[in-house]
C-alpha cells in the first residue's frame, strides 16, 4: 500500500491522540508521542509507532498509570539531579530533567541526571542530541530486561543495554551514536524466528549455554551475546554498574524478575551525563573536533547518525512517510474504535 506523508506536527498530534485514548494524560501522551515521532521522522522505526503496542499494553496491565507526574529531587548545590518517574514511561521525566542537567553542566563543568523507576522502551539519541544542540557533550545509558549472556557465560544476565554519546560540531548535525551493547537487537532475532531462518554464528546461545543458530532456542531460555565479545560484555557491565547500581535502581536481571514473565516494558533507571566542553579550557573545540570527523569521512567511512540526518532532511521536505494501512489503524485507535491487540 502506498505511503502517506505527514508533517511532524500532524504525526505527533495523531500519536498523542492515540495515547490519550489509551489512558495517558496530556503531558505523558505528548512527551511519549515526541519520542515516537522523532524516531519515525529519522526512520528509526524500531522506536517509533512500533512501540505503541508496548506502551498501551503497559498502561492496560496497570504497570503505568499514565497520570503520575515525575518528582524532581534537585540537589541545588551539587551537580546531581534525580527524578523519580513513579513507574511511568521515561519521556516526561526526561523532558523535565534535561534543562536542569544542562544548567548544572554549565555551572559545574560536568553534571549527571538519574531518572529512577521509569518504564523504558525508547531510543537514547534524542536526549544526547538535544544536549549537543545546546553545545554540551553527553552520554546516556540504561539497562533493560535480561536478554544477554556475558561473553563466556551460559545464561542471560545483561539487558541489551543501550549507550549513546553526543558531541556538538558547530552545525545542526552533532556527532551522535546510539546502539545496544548486544550483538543485535532482540527484535531482529524475533524476525528470524518468524521467517524460520537460521541465525548467523555468534548471535546467541541455547538454554544449555551452547552456541545456537536457532532463533527460538535463543529466545526461549537461551540468550543473546554481547557485541565485541568480552569488550562488549565489559561495556554492558559498566552500564549495569553506572545506570543501576550507582543511581540506586534495578539491574536488568532485577527488572526481569519484577516483570515476572509478563513481557511488559522494562522498569529500571536511566543515567544521563552532560559535559561542558570548555571545562578544561580547550580553545575552539568545534574546529578541533571537525579535524577528526572530517578525516573519518575523507576515508569514505560514514559517521553514525549520517543516515538518520539524511532521513530527517527528507522528512523536512516530503513529510514523514506512513503506510495508508497504519494511518487508517491509528485514526481508528485515536477514536477508540480499534484495540491495540489488533495493531
Ligand atoms: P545499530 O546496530 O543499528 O546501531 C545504531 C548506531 O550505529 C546509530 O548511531 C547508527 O547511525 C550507527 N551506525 C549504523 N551503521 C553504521 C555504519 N555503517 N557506520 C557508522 N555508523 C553506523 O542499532 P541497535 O540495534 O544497536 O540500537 C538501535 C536503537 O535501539 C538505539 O537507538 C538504542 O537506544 C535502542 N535501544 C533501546 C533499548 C532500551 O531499552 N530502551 C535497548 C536496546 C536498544 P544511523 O542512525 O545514522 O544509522
Amino acid at each position: 500500500m502506498t505511503d502517506t506523508y505527514l508533517s511532524y506536527d500532524q504525526l505527533h498530534a495523531l500519536l498523542t491522540g492515540v495515547l490519550r485514548a489509551g489512558g495517558y494524560n496530556a503531558a505523558h501522551a505528548a512527551a511519549i508521542a515526541h519520542t515516537m515521532t522523532q524516531a519515525e521522522r529519522d526512520q528509526c522505526r524500531s522506536h517509533g509507532i512500533y512501540r505503541l503496542a508496548g506502551v498501551l499494553k503497559s498502561r492496560r496491565a496497570g504497570l503505568a498509570t499514565g497520570e503520575k507526574a515525575p518528582v524532581i529531587h534537585d540537589a541545588a548545590d551539587r551537580p546531581i539531579t534525580k527524578i523519580d518517574a513513579g513507574g511511568e514511561f521515561a519521556p516526561l521525566a526526561s523532558a523535565q530533567g534535561l534543562p536542569l542537567l544542562a544548567a548544572k553542566a554549565r555551572r559545574y563543568g560536568l553534571a549527571a541526571l538519574a531518572i529512577n523507576h521509569c518504564l523504558h522502551l525508547a531510543a537514547l539519541w534524542p536526549e544526547v542530541e538535544a544536549l549537543a544542540h545546546q553545545g554540551l557533550g553527553a552520554l546516556a545509558m540504561c539497562p533493560s530486561n535480561a536478554y544477554v549472556a556475558p561473553a563466556g557465560g551460559i545464561r542471560k544476565l545483561f539487558g541489551t543495554n543501550p549507550l549513546a554519546f553526543g558531541w556538538p560540531t558547530g552545525d545542526d548535525r552533532p556527532y551522535v551514536f546510539d546502539f545496544a551493547t548486544s550483538v543485535i537487537a532482540r527484535g531482529e532475532i524475533e524476525l528470524y524466528r518468524l521467517d524460520n531462518k537460521p541465525l548467523p554464528d555468534g548471535w546467541g546461545i541455547d538454554r544449555d549455554g551452547q552456541p545456537s543458530n536457532d532463533a527460538a532456542a535463543v529466545l526461549d531460555g537461551g540468550a543473546l551475546l554481547p557485541f565485541g565479545g568480552y569488550k562488549g560484555s565489559a561495556i554492558a557491565t559498566m552500564i549495569e554498574l553506572l545506570a543501576a547500581v550507582w543511581i540506586g535502581d534495578l539491574l536488568s536481571s532485577e527488572s526481569s524478575e519484577a516483570d515476572g514473565g509478563r513481557g511488559l516494558a522494562p522498569l529500571h533507571g536511566e543515567l544521563i551525563i552532560a559535559i561542558d566542553l570548555t571545562a578544561f579550557g580547550a580553545g575552539d573545540y568545534e574546529s578541533h573536533s571537525r579535524i577528526l570527523l572530517d578525516a573519518i569521512r575523507e576515508q569514505g567511512a560514514r559517521l553514525p547518525s549520517q543516515r538518520r540526518y539524511a532521513a530527517r532532511a527528507s522528512a523536512a521536505t516530503r513529510g514523514i512517510p506512513i503506510s495508508a494501512d497504519n494511518l487508517a489503524k491509528l485514526r481508528r485507535m485515536e477514536k477508540g474504535e480499534l484495540d491495540v491487540e489488533l495493531y
